[in-house]
């Protein structure tokens, strides 16, 4: 088999506030991937005042996500810089059925696949009390506010939630339920990437 045939390519997917930014540098050392998070490129490109950062800003502070032309021209280049991996956690991405196209056809450009799509599942309520907590430490503008919270989980709802069935006709979809501790879940998660 070929290198590229052999890689695990992960999505990690769920509301925000599910715990994906969390397991994903958990699971990433586990099983020697490399974890691409667009939330974080976007925050780095902010801290760095960067034309891809001034725009990406002007959607994140209100809730709604960056338009896909953009977030897929800085996905690729990602992937990109990782010529060497042995596979990816994509966290964050896709998050539009144009992303999750141009993912595919990505995939088919390096002689590989998405393997698994992976969910966390979280309640909404559950999720606006961690965006809160979260947003007394974590510095991000997004979890201060209980109203762009809630648009974030509205705009999921809008535009990322059916991702769940375009895995599933391919049959590559699987939740977990993502309450518990972070060594519980890391748990259920493995459970399903251990058999791919
Ligand atoms: P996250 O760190 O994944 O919670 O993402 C924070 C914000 O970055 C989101 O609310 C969006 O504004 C933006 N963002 C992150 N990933 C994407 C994506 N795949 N498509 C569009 N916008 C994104």
């Amino acid at each position: 088999m070929t290198r590229e045939a052999n890689m695990k390519n992960i999505v990690l997917f769920g509301p925000p506030g599910a715990g994906k930014g969390t397991q994903a540098e958990v699971l990433k050392d586990k099983y020697k991937l490399v974890h691409i998070s667009t939330g974080d490129v976007f925050r780095y490109n902010i801290k760095n005042a960067t034309a891809l950062g001034t725009l990406a800003k002007s959607y994140m502070e209100k809730g709604h996500l960056v338009p896909d032309a953009v977030t897929i021209e800085m996905l690729n280049a990602e992937v990109d810089k990782n010529a060497d991996a042995n596979g990816f956690i994509f966290d964050g991405f896709p998050r539009t059925a144009a992303q999750a196209d141009a993912l595919a056809q990505l995939m088919i450009d390096k002689n590989t696949q998405i393997n698994a799509m992976v969910a966390l599942e979280v309640d909404d309520e559950v999720l606006v009390k961690r965006l809160l907590d979260r947003g007394k430490s974590s510095g991000r503008a997004d979890d201060a506010n209980e109203d762009v919270i809630r648009e974030r989980i509205a705009e999921y709802y809008r535009k990322t939630d059916i991702l769940k069935n375009y895995y599933q006709e391919q049959e590559k979809y699987f939740g977990a339920d993502g309450v518990g501790s972070i060594e519980e879940i890391t748990v259920r998660l493995s459970a399903v990437i251990d058999k791919l």
